[in-house]
C-alpha cells in the first residue's frame, strides 16, 4: 500500500572516512568505546549518550565489521530545485545541513573535508 503522506524531506546520512564519502542506507548504534577504537579521531554523530551512529551503504551487510561512522546528516528536499552544486553546497557547515541541489547531499560540506586543489 502506498502512503499519500510521503515525506517531502529526507534525512540522509553520510560517512566521510578514509577519503571517501558515501551515503549510508542503514544506521545503527555502536558503543562509544568501540566506536573510538574502530574510528580513532573521527567525530561522528551521536546515537545517544552512550553510543555513536554507524551505518553501511546500500547492499552491504549490516554488521559491525562493515560499519562506517556517520559523520554528516543532510536534510534533503525531495522536490527542491535540484540546482547544480556551488560553493554554498561545498562549504556547508554543521552536523545537519539542508540541501536541495542535484548532488543529493553528497557534496555538502566536502569543501572542509577535501583540501584538494
Ligand atoms: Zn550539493
Amino acid at each position: 500500500m502506498r502512503s499519500n503522506l510521503a515525506a517531502r524531506n529526507a534525512t540522509k546520512s553520510f560517512s566521510d572516512f578514509n577519503g571517501t564519502s558515501v551515503e549510508l542506507a542503514a544506521i545503527w548504534s555502536m558503543d562509544n568505546p568501540k566506536f573510538a577504537a574502530a574510528f580513532p579521531g573521527i567525530k561522528g554523530c551521536r546515537y545517544d549518550s552512550f553510543s555513536m551512529q554507524v551505518g553501511v551503504p546500500a547492499g552491504v551487510i549490516l554488521a559491525d565489521r562493515n560499519a562506517l561512522p556517520v559523520t554528516r546528516k543532510v536534510n534533503y528536499k525531495k522536490f527542491g530545485s535540484k540546482h547544480v552544486c556551488d560553493a554554498r553546497c561545498m562549504g556547508a557547515t554543521g552536523r545537519t545541513m539542508n540541501c536541495e541541489c542535484s548532488c543529493g547531499g553528497v557534496n555538502h560540506g566536502r569543501g572542509f573535508l577535501a583540501e584538494e586543489i
